[in-house]
């Protein structure tokens, strides 16, 4: 029997990594089993790949303005092959990367899918759920098997792509629809609208980015639809149909999209079968494993981290768990890692980021008599000479009385870059007053948050 380890970590994305490596670092002895390639979702199939592809759709974006800055340029042709080539190199390079951590941080890597097989016991097997070939012994155990993409029940579902499949694709065809109203699938439409291909989103509900500032969700499907986007709200895609490359994506009301490729993008679910959970008594409810502040399961020495608790699924978050938990566990410190108050963003064009509460999410807890709300529209100067491209929009939602920031919002050219630096003024605690003593930078954007009446 192989020596006890003081930490197996099952899954090497976002959190597992950063726990792995954390808990080594601290001086405990580390295993780290992954079934697919070192990074998880974020390096491998979703922010990094995804942004490289916004960066791409911008890139032609802002050809076409450089007429309206005196420039002309002659003769363009568009590879998208090229780009998408291009970023599973930098997937590559980065994978290659992460591997290097992991040996210099003294953690063992094991290659396979692990399942529990007891309290302080992971089984490996060369295929989920498959034959063991490994155990390995623990004195405790961390699951951060993050999630995988949700498939509507429909006819022909097999023919669609899922986000994963983006990354995979030689090039796109002429026409897509992409399925769902979330930040995978705005994102997605963006960039293959900014890449040249002709998009239809389908949305079941009557609006995008559930969970946003509604007024933010409105000013991003303004520009999406400015752009060219096709958005119909509560419709739902009943079958597909058709051949590889040559789709048709059937609508409730009978009508019929022809394209060449259809997206899922209808959310994601904690990836929880073969698992061994059941056997090892740990919770899971509505799909989730159950975890308390201190990322501690319903079994004592077995914890999760990252997606796979659903909580709020974004890196940032997967990394500060797994480290803290680290910490907690092999440095002694007292970590706790706060869900309330963090910055998010869709890189959708125009893009939106935000951090503390929505209008409707300030209302509903503190009263609509509790609260103000500040907001800047405009075009920016960037704007000016091409005369076209969406409005900026900002806003400020404030409780009343002691005027401090509940939430900051944004939408326009490099909303997520601004909204960093704002979350460190809204974790603060700070004012409209403090805002307002600000000096403005000028002539910027992000001044108006500074100067907003
Ligand atoms: P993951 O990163 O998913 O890692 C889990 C790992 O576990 C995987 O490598 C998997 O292969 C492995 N695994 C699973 N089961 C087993 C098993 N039984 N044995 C061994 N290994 C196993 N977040 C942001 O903050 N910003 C963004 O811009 C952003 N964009 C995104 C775009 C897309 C298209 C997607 C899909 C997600 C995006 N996210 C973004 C979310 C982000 O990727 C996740 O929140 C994050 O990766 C979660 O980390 P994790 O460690 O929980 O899981």
């Amino acid at each position: 029997m192989s020596p006890t380890l003081d930490l197996v970590v099952i899954g090497a994305g976002s959190g597992g990594l950063a726990a792995a490596k954390r808990a080594a670092r601290h001086g405990a002895s580390v295993a780290l089993v992954e079934g697919d390639r070192v990074g998880g979702t974020c390096v491998i199939r979703g922010c990094v790949p995804k942004k490289l592809l916004v960066y791409g759709a911008q890139a032609r974006d802002q050809l076409r303005d450089a007429a309206a800055y005196g420039l002309r340029i002659d003769g363009i042709s568009s590879d998208v092959a090229a780009l998408l080539e291009r970023v599973r190199q930098e997937v590559d390079r980065l994978n290659v990367l992460h591997l290097g951590f992991l040996e210099r941080a003294g953690v063992q890597l094991v290659r396979g899918w692990g399942r529990l097989t007891g309290p302080h016991a992971v089984g490996v097997s060369e295929t989920r759920g498959g034959e063991l070939i490994q155990e390995l012994q623990a004195k405790r155990i961390l699951i951060a098997v993050g999630g995988q993409p949700n498939r509507l029940d429909i006819p022909g579902v097999e023919l669609a792509w899922v986000s994963d499949d983006m990354f995979l694709q030689q090039t796109y065809p002429e026409a897509v629809v992409v399925v769902g109203a979330g930040f995978i699938a705005c994102e997605f439409a963006c960039i293959l609208q900014g890449l040249g291909v002709a998009v239809t989103q389908v949305v079941r509900g009557p609006r995008l980015l559930r969970g946003f500032d509604a007024e933010l969700a409105d000013a991003v499907l303004d520009g999406m639809r400015e752009a060219g986007i096709t958005v119909r709200f509560e419709q739902q895609v009943t079958a597909i149909q058709g051949v590889p490359g040559e789709l048709t994506a059937v609508l409730d009301g009978g009508e019929l999209v022809q394209c060449g490729g259809v997206l899922m993008a209808t959310g994601r679910h904690p990836w929880l079968n073969d698992l061994g959970l059941e056997a090892a008594g740990v919770r899971v409810d509505q799909g989730r494993i159950v975890v308390d502040d201190d990322q501690v399961t319903s079994v004592p020495e077995i914890y999760a981290v990252g997606d796979v608790t659903d909580r709020v699924n974004l890196t940032p978050v997967a990394i500060d768990e797994g480290r803290a938990l680290a910490d907690r566990l092999f440095a002694g410190l007292e970590r706790r890692v706060d869900h309330e108050l963090v910055a998010m963003a869709v890189f959708s064009t125009p893009e939106l980021a935000s951090i503390g509460l929505s209008e409707d999410e300030a209302i509903k807890r503190h009263g609509k008599e509790a609260i103000t709300v500040h907001r800047a529209k405009f075009r920016s100067m960037d704007r000016a000479l091409p005369a076209t491209g969406p409005r900026c929009l900002l806003k400020l939602v404030l409780e009343r009385e002691s005027e401090r920031v509940l939430g900051c919002h944004m939408v326009g050219a490099h909303a997520a870059e601004i909204i960093q630096m704002a979350a460190v003024a809204v974790t603060m605690g700070a004012t409209k007053a403090e805002f307002d003593r600000t000096m403005a930078l000028h002539p910027t954007v992000a001044e108006e948050f500074v100067t907003m009446t």
